[in-house]
C-alpha cells in the first residue's frame, strides 16, 4: 500500500503571541465535538488518500490543550491506518508539559516533540506575550528530556522584542536547547506580519525591530548550530541526517499528505498536477457541514505544481534531483532554471551536490527569493 503524510490541526490558544499570524481561536479547553469531528474526518480522508501514514504531525495551535483522553482517543483512531516505523510528532508549548500529557503522549505512540521555545528570555517571552518564562521552558525540556522519546526538536526566533540582544542571548538559546539533548532545532529571523499585534505596535514604534537585525542574529545563530553538529538542512532547520524530520520533508519533496481539523490542508498529486483540499476556518462549520461542503477544493495545473516543485526544492540543501525532476514532469530541469543557475553556480551561490543534485548553498539560501524570482514563470 502507498504510504502519505498526515497533518492535524489543533486551532486553539490560551493567548495570542504578538507576532503570530497563524490560524487560532482563544479557547482553554478543546471540546470533545471537536475531537470527534476530527476522527470522523480522519476516517474520511484516510480513504481519499488510500495510503497509510507514514508521518503524522499535530500542530496548531497549540495541540498540547487537549486533555489526556482527547490524545487516546485521536490516536486510537489513527494508529491502525500507520507504518510500523511511522514518525509522529507533536507540539507542545512548555507551558502545558506535565507528566501526565508526556505519559499520554507516549503511550499514544508519539515519537517525536517539536517544543516552542523561542527564547529563554523573560523581557522578550513577556514582551511577545509568550505564555512561557525561562524556568517553564527549562522544566518541560528537562521533563522531555527524562522521558527519552526517539526524536526532540525545539524552535528559536532570532531578533524578538526588545532588541538588546548582541548574538549573546541567541547563543546561549541554543547551547541550553543543546544541554538539554534537542536533536533538531529550527531557527526562525523574526518576521514583521501584517495584522498581528507585534505589526501595530511597530506602526507606533518603529524602532521595535529590526528585521536587517534579526537577519545578521540568525546567521550567527546559524554559524554556531553548524560549528555544534546541527547541519541546515532547509532554510529554517538543522539537524544531523538521522534527524531530519521526515514529515516536513513530505512537504519540501511534494508527497501526498492529507490534512485534517478547521484550517488544515491536504494535497494529493496525480503525475505532474495535485489537488488540494483546505478546510474552512469555521469551527462551527467544520463540525456541522459535511466535509465536500465546508473544504475549499482547489486543482494546481501542471505549471504551478512546477513553480511548487521549485520553491520546495531549493529551500533545501539537498536540492532537485534531475532525474527525478524529468520523471515527474516530463521536461529538464535545466529547461525551468537556466541561464540563472549557472550563473548563481558562477557566483558561488549554488551548487551541483555529489549526487548530482542541484542546489543553493548556505549563501544562496539567504537569497532564495531572488533565486525563485528568476527562475519562476
Ligand atoms: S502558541 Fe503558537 S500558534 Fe498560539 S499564538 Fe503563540 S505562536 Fe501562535
Amino acid at each position: 500500500m502507498n504510504s502519505a503524510g498526515l497533518y492535524i490541526h489543533i486551532p486553539f490558544c490560551i493567548s495570542k503571541c504578538s507576532y503570530c499570524d497563524f490560524f487560532s481561536i482563544p479557547g482553554t479547553e478543546i471540546p470533545d465535538s471537536y475531537i470527534t469531528r476530527l476522527i470522523q474526518e480522519h476516517e474520511y480522508r484516510k480513504n481519499q488518500a488510500n495510503a497509510l501514514w507514514s508521518s503524522v504531525y499535530v500542530g496548531g495551535g497549540t495541540p498540547s490543550l487537549l486533555s489526556e483522553k482527547h490524545i487516546a482517543r485521536l490516536f486510537a483512531a489513527v494508529l491502525p491506518n500507520c507504518t510500523k516505523d511511522v514518525e509522529i510528532t507533536f507540539e507542545c508549548n512548555p507551558d502545558d508539559v506535565r507528566p501526565e500529557l508526556i505519559s499520554a503522549l507516549k503511550d499514544s505512540g508519539v515519537t517525536r516533540i517539536s517544543l516552542g521555545i523561542q527564547s529563554f528570555s523573560n523581557e522578550k517571552l513577556e514582551f511577545c506575550k509568550r505564555r512561557s518564562s525561562k524556568e517553564i521552558n527549562e522544566k518541560a525540556l528537562e521533563l522531555i528530556q527524562k522521558a527519552d522519546f526517539h526524536h526532540f526538536s525545539a524552535d528559536l526566533i532570532a531578533g524578538l522584542p526588545p532588541l538588546n540582544d548582541d548574538g549573546n542571548q541567541l547563543m546561549y538559546d541554543i547551547s541550553r536547547l543543546i544541554s538539554f539533548g534537542v536533536d533538531h532545532i529550527s531557527l526562525y529571523a523574526l518576521t514583521l506580519e501584517e495584522g498581528t499585534p507585534l505589526f501595530n505596535q511597530v506602526k507606533h514604534n518603529p524602532q521595535l525591530i529590526d528585521e536587517s537585525k534579526s537577519d545578521e542574529l540568525w546567521i550567527m545563530g546559524r554559524d554556531y548550530l553548524e560549528a555544534h553538529g546541527f547541519s541546515q538542512y532547509e532554510v529554517s532547520n538543522f539537524a544531523s541526517e538521522k534527524n531530519q524530520s521526515v514529515h516536513n520533508k513530505k512537504y519540501w519533496n511534494m508527497e501526498n499528505y492529507a490534512g485534517i481539523g478547521a484550517g488544515a490542508t491536504g494535497t494529493f498529486y496525480n503525475g505532474a498536477s495535485a489537488l488540494r483540499f483546505t478546510n474552512t476556518l469555521n469551527i462551527e462549520e467544520y463540525i456541522h457541514c459535511a466535509f465536500n461542503e465546508q473544504e475549499e477544493k482547489i486543482t494546481i495545473n501542471e505549471n504551478d505544481c512546477i513553480n511548487e516543485y521549485l520553491m520546495m526544492g531549493f529551500r533545501t540543501l539537498n536540492g532537485i534531483k534531475p532525474s527525478v525532476f524529468y520523471e515527474r514532469f516530463g521536461i529538464p530541469l535545466s529547461t525551468r532554471i537556466e541561464p540563472s543557475f549557472s550563473l548563481w553556480l558562477k557566483n558561488q551561490k549554488a551548487v551541483i551536490t555529489a549526487d548530482g543534485n542541484y542546489a543553493l548553498n548556505r549563501d544562496g539560501l539567504l537569497l532564495l527569493n531572488t533565486f525563485l524570482m528568476e527562475i519562476m514563470v
